[in-house]
């Protein structure tokens, strides 16, 4: 099968070209001028006025993860309908280790999870819970799974939370075997008495989800991750970075010549700890770790964004109902289970905000949303930029389309939407992976199943 997309305006990282492109089979086969009088198509794509994107690689997800007695509500399909329909053709999820089980164990839990579901291309990061010699060990081998990096908890004590030998240990083994480290920082430590303390006092509204999980103790476990991986020479990557002295910490290890990445969150651009303060229970929907804070740290992310100290965007999408799920925690916050719908939402709301807006170019916006995930992950250039021999996994985007941001048209298996009624001028209207037409317009064309396991290589860092 043979797609010529014409007169679109080609968008990498890079780049900015006015061109026609021709798709053969699944990958990209020619980029130029006039290509309708030199070949032959199955089918044509007018895109005049329309931007051609690498397809959106969403570095942070948890589809189908079990979560605080229950289970998010975006499986391996509708989650992978939601993505596409928001421009997003890749995605690397989290296998967690349970208590025991080796880290190969835990990579095919979530094998099965996705398999016969998946309409897009996947891969894995393994998330570390119990870090014996053996699973050290195995942290040498990752490569054979076709998995790059792994993932820590400096938080959720007694649950996930690893204690400073552990990490560095896991810093020096991931660093000779070629794998780059995820954490999520915060001081599990002194979350959990906040908690406990804030409990006792009677304090049981959403809200004392952000109250006890203060900035600094985001801020101080940034900074210990960041500078123990130095220590140990390893390439670190902070998961949903949310507050400025956490992104000082990162922007000084990158000065000092680090290799230190960070990535930040949609909802954390646009949402403060008020939006936990909502009345009748509705703060839960922002219920999440860490949690949303100031207006002036949704400035500094959107300044770390323009000048490089943040490398990515991801979503750490997780859903839950609002009905019956968030509601387990109607009586307790400690009990609202923690995450956010926002695998559709992601690209368009970043592009009006960011691109609309004026904060930075739409360069800097494919590379944030799919170039520099694919370099730092593996994938690279199979994935995230568009050039003769990468996968045809492209986002044709109208600029002049607008849309509105509603749970009544969205795709996610979720009964609310963070973004509401925000209008964005522009529409992603035709998505493909692979070659393969995922999206066009309103309808959705993939097939269950169809989706393919990403292995993924040694990631570019330094
Ligand atoms: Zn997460």
């Amino acid at each position: 099968m043979k797609t010529l997309i014409t007169n679109g305006t080609i968008v990498t990282a890079a780049d900015t070209v006015q061109a026609d492109l021709l798709i053969d089979g699944e990958r990209v086969a020619l980029i130029g001028p006039d290509l309708a009088d030199r070949v032959q198509a199955d089918r044509t794509v007018d895109a005049t006025g329309k931007y051609l994107l690498p397809g959106g690689i969403d570095v942070h997800t948890h589809l189908d993860l079990p979560f605080g007695g229950t289970v998010a509500s975006d499986d391996f399909y509708t989650g992978h309908v939601g993505a596409a329909f928001g421009g997003t053709t890749s995605h690397v999820d989290f296998a967690i280790q349970g208590k025991g089980e080796s880290l190969h164990q835990a990579i095919m839990n979530w094998h099965e999870r996705a398999d016969g579901k998946a309409v897009l291309d996947y891969g894995f990061h393994v998330a570390i819970t119990d870090l014996n010699d053996q699973v050290m060990e195995e942290i040498g081998r990752l490569h054979e799974y076709g998995v790059s990096s792994i993932k820590l908890f400096l938080a959720y004590k007694g649950l996930f939370q690893v204690d400073d030998t552990t990490l560095f240990r896991a810093f020096l083994k991931a660093s000779e075997s070629g794998v780059i480290t995820m954490i999520h920082a915060e001081n599990g430590d002194v979350i959990d008495i906040l908690v406990k303390k804030a409990i006792a006092e009677g304090h049981f509204e959403p809200v004392w989800h952000a109250l006890t999980r203060p900035p600094q103790a985001e801020a101080e476990a940034t900074n210990r991750a960041v500078q123990l991986a130095g220590i140990a020479g390893a390439p670190v990557y902070i998961v949903h970075l949310t507050q400025r002295d956490a992104l000082a910490a990162v922007a000084r290890a990158k000065a000092a010549g680090q290799m230190a990445y960070a990535e930040t969150c949609p909802q954390y651009l646009f949402f403060t700890v008020d939006d936990l303060a909502r009345p009748d229970f509705e703060g839960a929907k922002w219920v999440c770790s860490p949690p949303m804070r100031s207006r002036e740290d949704n400035e500094a992310l959107w300044g770390g964004l323009a000048s490089g100290a943040l490398d990515a965007v991801a979503t750490d999408h997780c859903p839950f109902f609002f009905k019956g799920q968030k509601e387990l925690g109607r009586e307790r916050f400690d009990k609202i289970p923690n995450g956010l719908p926002v695998i559709e939402d992601r690209l368009p709301v970043l592009y009006q905000a960011g691109v609309q807006e004026g904060r930075f170019s739409l360069n800097r916006f494919v590379e944030l949303t799919s170039t520099n995930p694919a370099k730092l992950f593996g994938m690279y250039p199979r994935k995230g930029t568009i050039l003769p021999g990468s996968d045809a996994d492209m986002v044709i985007w109208d600029p002049n389309r607008s849309h509105v941001r509603s749970a009544a048209t969205h795709h996610m298996n979720v009964d609310y939407n963070l973004w509401e009624g925000m209008e964005i001028q522009a529409t992603p209207v035709q998505v493909f992976s692979r070659g393969r037409l995922l999206v066009d317009g309103g309808q959705f064309l993939g097939q269950e199943g169809s989706g393919r396991f990403l292995e993924r290589g040694t990631p570019q860092v330094g």
